[in-house]
């Protein structure tokens, strides 16, 4: 950048930037330090923090040990300043979140709804956002938008779903949503923002493969830092992938997909009992035919991702609605069979499990709106 033809708008805009983006980044700090740290004058910093507090970006509270002399004053961002809500659309119900600038859930809620493509159920739908907005007291002026992670996959353009053979959402367009909600709308295919979450939480990855086990299973590569798209918006749709061809059928039309045998919903056909109430059992009881159901789970998986890693070579991250069911030993057995007769020994590091459960999706998409608040108008 040519300092020389910068406005001195500019230059301020930039200044006042860096110093928010510092304290974010600290989370806490001092003005002494951002003095010494961005190697800014001490005038130019006192202004620009003087401005961020008066338009409510941060806040100065309480103060740091004394390290001798004048106990220095804590500065922080104001983490709710902006919240995004995140939607995630399920068959029966949908789960609602609301997420701070720090990427964090302060308030989350399941809401049951029968999904239907009508004008009755976006109504409902858009009564119960307004609600949860209520309840949770945000001024309408914090919302920085409504993300919505739905099953299917979305235009390139982000307008409608193309494919939505689980839920029959087919028709679904972001206009059923932004027409009724007074704030800026966004649509997502929900294992693509189960990703993003999971990406957010590791940010030190460059690549990743993720497993959404939701009711219904989902997929997503992560490469050079993003989720891979592809394109058609199909990448990393590993629930289709066909492990037998002679096995169960899947929603899809074909036999042995990946789906039949690794998401929730397979579990529980499997177990003939609700997910919670199997995994109780198990844990309590260890009961032999329980623990033969639950490696048999493991057994597809581990294969899936031993095959997969022979195409993305990556650490795997296990993410939704299953997620938090994974014990210690689970992992270890999951890691065990993964490496049985593998070219390639998985280290235990390898493998990481996501801890955001059912929510994952609706949180994901909301990082849509907070990642466009943290990106700097100028730079
Ligand atoms: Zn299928």
């Amino acid at each position: 950048m040519k300092e020389k033809g910068m406005t001195t708008i500019t230059l301020k805009k930039i200044n006042r930037e860096k110093v928010y983006q510092y304290i974010y980044q600290q989370k806490e700090t001092s003005k002494l330090q951002i003095v010494q740290d961005l190697q800014m004058g001490l005038s130019t910093v006192s202004q620009n923090l003087n401005e961020l507090e008066n338009d409510g970006l941060i806040s100065r509270n309480g103060y740091f040990e004394s390290t001798g002399g004048r106990k220095a004053q804590i500065i922080k961002i104001v983490e709710d300043f902006r919240i995004s809500i995140g939607l995630g659309i399920l068959k029966d119900m949908f789960h609602i979140v609301a997420v701070n600038l720090y990427g964090d859930a302060v308030a989350t809620e399941t809401i049951e709804l029968p999904y239907e493509n009508s004008d009755a159920y976006y109504t409902a739908l858009a009564a119960n956002v307004e609600l949860f907005i209520q309840k949770n007291h945000y001024a309408p002026e914090k919302i920085e938008g409504i993300s919505i992670a739905t099953q299917g996959i979305i235009s390139p353009d982000g307008t409608a779903v193309t494919y939505g053979d689980i839920m029959g959402n087919a028709n679904m367009q972001l206009s059923d949503f932004s027409s009724r909600l007074p704030y800026p709308c966004h649509l997502e295919h929900d294992s693509k923002a189960a990703a993003d979450l999971e990406l957010w939480n590791h940010p030190q990855l460059d690549s990743a493969l993720v497993f959404l086990l939701n009711p219904n299973l989902g997929g997503a590569i992560i490469t050079g830092h993003e989720v891979h798209q592809g394109n058609h918006m199909r990448s990393g749709l590993i629930e289709h992938i066909c492990i037998d061809p002679n096995g169960p059928k899947c929603y899809c039309g074909n036999h042995g997909c990946l789906e039949t045998y690794c998401s929730a919903n397979a579990l529980k056909a499997a177990s003939g009992m609700p997910v919670k109430e199997f995994f109780n059992l198990l844990h309590q009881t260890h009961a032999l035919n329980l623990t033969q159901i639950w490696r048999d789970y493991l057994d597809h998986l581990a294969f899936a991702i031993r095959n997969l890693n022979l195409v993305i070579d990556s650490p795997v991250i296990i993410s939704g609605y299953l997620a938090p069911y994974f014990q210690e030993a689970d992992m270890q057995y999951l890691l065990s069979k993964i490496n049985e007769s593998s070219l390639f020994q998985m280290d235990e590091s390898q493998l990481l499990v996501g801890n955001h459960g059912q929510y994952t999706p609706a949180i994901g998409a909301a990082l849509y709106y907070i990642k466009e608040f943290l990106t700097p108008a100028v730079s």
